[in-house]
């Protein structure tokens, strides 16, 4: 199996976006277009945009980034004043073109399009009964699950909404939906808000997206966050309605997306990211003070919160690495000679701002360790005295089942060793992580509001019986 290191052992999957322009005459599809760059750091293996006009859909997918997928000639192919669009990295089926979101299929009554980002961690025995039913598959992933479970629900009754609903009993996991059926959006997002999708307006258009930072680039205004269970229909109106789900049903907001995945200029149920890496930061510093001679992040995602932690001990904020923000993904290298030169080409030292000094080491959260372990083989060399690595994010000891690809169990450092044995495997000098209610106070949300499976084990969904068979399914 080929396995594949993101920059820093974690990839999310998927970002989303909708768009309804409520003018008819109007095409949304270049609305969509730069609302998928502001999202590109979600998903870089491909990227797709379907709208309607009224007549017809039509869809675009390619594979790369949305600047490489998307030119003037597709575009004007995407016509129309409704659309959804999607980029994707994956964590259930392949990368390859068939896997490409949105998906996008023609029934009985119409059309319909589904990009989704999550993962719905029961679909391989949804996939065995729709195979039973009849239904072909093109892809290998959870989302075409969906699209035909979707298709299969709406043709019983015309009404998308009960259709949502039943489906909602029968699938497990994290979802949220862009939904493009005939010239409906519909916008779902699971009962418990595990992955983000925020609501915007701009004029007369409407937004859906996984992050604000695509409202920021069309110049739409952030409205509200779509509520966990929450179901909206946007037409020539906009309507909104609840799952079936019991009263007072606790959220389960992933942690992540405030120590990692989401962009810092973003606000994710509230609360807006770059406060909260400040926050990690100043925290750090308070719980972990250490003498040395400057505060450094591992570029980019701990930027935040290294400034944080040199606004509160005081220490001066510098730079030792610099980011090449041009290559992508690289494999993991099978020899730990070949893994320093994948992180080599990442990541480059600056001999005159490290040889000689006590570090303080900022990065946002350690999976695996092996890259964190090849950068400091990588500061060693460029002649740092001491280093003090600092965690934003608590040890990471249980995989990911929600959309998260970041290794399974025995993978993770910190699923069997204690921190000081984390500290003499990393080879620094000390080594401070956050600790997890702390975590929760630098969100700003309620304990009983976040997920933390993967830091506790205790995940707030049931886990099907078959969970190894998923795990092994997943790339
Ligand atoms: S298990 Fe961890 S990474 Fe996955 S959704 Fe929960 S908090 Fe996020």
């Amino acid at each position: 199996m080929i396995m594949y290191q993101g920059d820093f052992e974690l990839q999310d999957k998927c970002g989303i976006i909708g768009a309804y322009s409520h003018k008819k005459s109007k095409n949304i599809s270049r609305s969509i277009y730069y609302g998928l760059y502001a999202l590109q750091h979600r998903g870089q293996e491909s990227a797709g945009i379907s709208t309607h006009n009224g007549e017809k859909m039509s869809t675009y997918r390619g594979m790369g980034l949305v600047c490489d997928v998307f030119n003037n000639g597709n575009m004007d192919g995407l016509d129309g004043h409704v659309g959804i669009g999607h980029v994707r990295y994956s964590t259930t089926g392949k990368s390859e073109i068939e896997n490409s979101q949105p998906f996008f299929s023609e029934f009985e009554s119409g059309t319909i399009a589904v990009a989704h980002n999550g993962d719905i961690i029961n679909s391989i025995e949804l996939r065995r009964e729709l195979k039973l039913l009849g239904y072909n598959f093109r892809s290998t992933t959870d989302s075409e699950v969906v699209c035909h479970l979707l298709t299969e629900e709406y043709s019983k009754t015309g009404d998308i909404v009960a259709a949502i609903k039943n489906i909602s009993k029968r699938i497990i996991g994290s979802y949220s939906f862009v939904i493009l059926i005939n010239e409906d959006l519909i916008v779902v997002r699971d009962p418990i808000g595990i992955k983000p999708l925020v609501l915007g307006k701009k004029d007369e258009m409407t937004f859906v997206a996984s992050e604000t930072v695509a409202f920021d680039v069309v110049g739409a205004n952030y409205l509200r966050d779509v509520e966990p269970g929450e179901i909206l229909v946007i037409n020539d109106e906009i309507k909104s309605y609840k799952m079936p789900m019991e009263e007072n049903t606790p959220r389960a907001h992933c942690m992540f997306e405030y120590v990692y995945f989401a962009r810092p200029d973003s606000i994710i149920d509230g609360r807006s990211v770059y406060n909260v890496r400040l926050n990690i930061g100043k925290t750090l510093a308070k719980e972990f003070p250490v003498d040395a001679d400057v505060v450094m992040p591992v570029p980019d995602s701990a930027i935040t919160a290294a400034i944080g932690y040199s606004r509160e001990s005081g220490l001066q904020y510098g730079e030792g690495l610099i980011k090449n923000r041009y290559i992508g993904r690289t494999f993991i290298m099978p020899t730990q000679e070949e893994r320093e030169t994948s992180v080599k080409l990442k990541m480059n030292p600056i001999k005159s701002e490290l040889e000689g000094k006590k570090i303080v080491l900022v990065d946002d959260s350690v999976v695996r360790g092996t890259t964190s372990k090849a950068l400091v083989n990588v500061l060693r060399e460029a002649g740092v005295k001491e280093i003090h690595l600092r965690v934003g994010c608590p040890p990471i000891t249980s995989p990911c089942y929600y959309g998260i690809a970041m290794a399974t169990k025995k993978e993770l450092i910190a699923s069997d060793k204690e921190v000081e044995e984390i500290r003499k495997t990393l080879g620094v000098d000390s080594l401070g992580y956050l600790d997890k209610a702390d975590l929760v106070k630098c969100i700003g949300l309620g304990r009983d509001e976040l997920c933390m499976g993967c830091l506790t084990g205790e995940y707030p969904t049931p886990l099907p019986e078959n969970i190894e068979e998923y795990e092994a399914n997943r790339c």
